[in-house]
């Protein structure tokens, strides 16, 4: 298994490089041989890979990455975008109170908040089928079309800016603003992809420790 990360001098700031380390490990306790593959933003993006990671990023990272993204198709791979790679893979996304112009992956746009969103949060998911646990720390406000699916409902914290839902799902495209690193915080999540990416269910591996330290900070706030 081929698992992407991109652009992790840009899309690093918030540790979210752990995603590709946790699936990674899960990948191999199936029996499951991996390789973490990183791109830079001036590489080409390899189109032979089973996950791609976006993660999150000041402003002016973020529209570095979305240009060099331009013109490679998301769509029908298996994503997983936190935050910064979130927006950009809306319609339309502010950085530095600029508007700039997504890549329309996901219908959505995301414009500025009236305040800056900071702090825990956890939210409901019934497409990953668990509570999901994590940080957020941004800026933007995310307005999902009539239609687009979220992640999960917010139980605390802000989510896509207005408390209600967070994250979209389109296909096997997963968008968050949840950082831990996420997959870290939530293995069932990170189970969930490594089963979009070899296309059948996978039994439930025992990592015993990962499982009583997600619960713990789920019961934690
Ligand atoms: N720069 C974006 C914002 O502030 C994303 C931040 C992040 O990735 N944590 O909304």
């Amino acid at each position: 298994m081929k698992i992407v990360r991109i652009h992790n001098e840009l899309l690093g700031t918030y540790g979210d490089r752990g995603n590709a380390d946790v699936l990674a490990y899960r990948a191999g306790l199936n029996g499951i041989t991996s390789t973490v593959v990183d791109v830079s933003y001036r590489d080409a993006m390899p189109t032979d890979g089973d996950i791609y990671l976006l993660g999150g990023a000041e402003d002016a990272a973020q529209v570095l990455s979305c240009e060099a993204l331009r013109g490679f198709d998301f769509s029908d791979r298996v994503v997983l975008a936190v935050c910064a790679g979130f927006q950009i893979l809306g319609n339309s996304y502010y950085a530095g109170g600029v508007k700039h112009v997504g890549l329309g992956v996901i219908d959505m746009e995301t414009v500025p908040g009236t305040s800056r969103f900071v702090g825990d949060i956890k939210i409901s998911s019934d497409v990953v089928g668990a509570d999901l646990t994590g940080f957020e720390n941004h800026g933007g406000k995310t307005n999902l079309a009539d239609g687009i699916t979220p992640l999960g409902g917010v139980i605390t914290g802000m989510g896509n800016g207005g408390g209600d839902v967070d994250g979209a799902v389109v296909g096997n495209v997963f968008g968050t603003y949840l950082h831990g690193p996420v997959l870290a915080r939530n293995p069932e999540f990170a189970d969930l992809l490594l089963e979009r990416a070899v296309g059948h269910p996978l039994p439930r591996v025992n990592d015993a420790l990962a499982d009583e330290y997600a619960q713990w900070r789920r019961a934690s706030f």
